[in-house]
């Protein structure tokens, strides 16, 4: 019986965390499998009661569509359906029982852990899913003023008053003020996707721009960005974050980090 995990989503084809999780069970000379399962909008009830029935399977990451109503599934002990609002992870509790958490924010935060961004402030493009996640670690941390960018500002006001976050919410046309920190968490620059056009001259010198977009890897908003000499830093990172933190709770070991230049190799081969 070989202990496995597995990522769901619709679609799921292009997931790179069995990559990822593959990449760190070998690195680690550990036994176990990690999948890639499509589960269709609906048959997510029938989904978790069948895995809770199979002692082999440890949990699961979760991806578009179902980090919002997998909640209504699992136990929650973190409470995060009133902070996040959404789970990535699902794992067994010490009773069996399947619960959920979220390790996007912890991913989010990693790369840029040693930047001092306290009372600084920070723009973040988005009011999505993973925008929420990344505002719910700015919060934390005690960032100075965030100005959100998105197409639809009522939905970024309401995510501000939500995080407990002073500042800004405006339509993307506005344009970014000052900050020392600039998140892109929209769709835009996704392959497929128009990319994210804006004028990166009001940061200052040392500003840091973190685009979560990982397909492709250089977005055009990062080498714009790199083209003024900006650091920056790419979803990968984020990627490859969120997945530790999975991969600890899943398997209970901490992932190999020192190999992560071969990962990257790997994800970007
Ligand atoms: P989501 O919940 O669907 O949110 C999408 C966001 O993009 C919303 O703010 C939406 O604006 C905006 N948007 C989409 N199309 C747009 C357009 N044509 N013009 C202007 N704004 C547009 O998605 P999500 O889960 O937050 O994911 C967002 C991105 O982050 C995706 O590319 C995803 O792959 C990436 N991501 C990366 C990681 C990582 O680990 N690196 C983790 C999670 C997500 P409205 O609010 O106005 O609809």
């Amino acid at each position: 019986m070989t202990p496995y995990a597995e990522v769901i989503g619709d679609p799921i084809a292009h997931s790179k965390s069995p990559l990822i999780h593959r990449f760190w069970l070998e690195a680690l000379g550990l036994e176990g499998d990690y999948r890639a399962t499509r589960v269709a909008p609906g048959d997510l009830a029938a989904f978790f009661a069948d895995r809770a029935a199979d002692p082999a399977w440890r949990g699961c990451n979760i991806t578009v569509p179902h980090k919002v109503e997998a909640l209504d599934h699992v136990a929650d002990p973190g409470d995060v359906r009133a902070s996040i609002g959404a789970i990535n992870t699902v794992f067994r509790g010490e009773d069996g029982a399947l619960a959920g958490t979220n390790t996007d924010a912890a991913g989010f935060w990693a790369p840029i852990a040693e930047l001092d961004l306290a009372d600084r402030p920070v723009t973040v493009v988005g009011a999505g899913g993973a925008a929420r996640a990344i505002l719910w670690a700015l919060a934390r941390i005690g960032v100075g003023p965030v100005t959100i960018l998105n197409r639809n500002p009522l939905k970024a006001a309401a995510l501000l008053a939500s995080f407990g976050l002073k500042g800004d919410a405006l339509p993307l046309a506005a344009g970014t003020p000052p900050a020392a920190l600039l998140v892109n968490a929209t769709s835009l620059g996704m392959t497929g996707q128009p990319p994210l056009d804006l004028d990166l001259s009001p940061l200052p010198d040392d500003a840091v721009v973190y685009d979560i977009v990982y397909a492709p890897l250089e977005t055009p908003l990062l080498a714009q960005a790199r083209r003024r000499g900006l650091a920056t830093v790419d979803g990968l990172e984020m990627l490859v974050g969120q997945a530790a933190v999975a991969f600890a709770i899943l398997f209970g070991q901490e992932p190999p980090r020192d190999r992560d230049d071969e990962l990257r190799a790997l994800l970007t081969a």
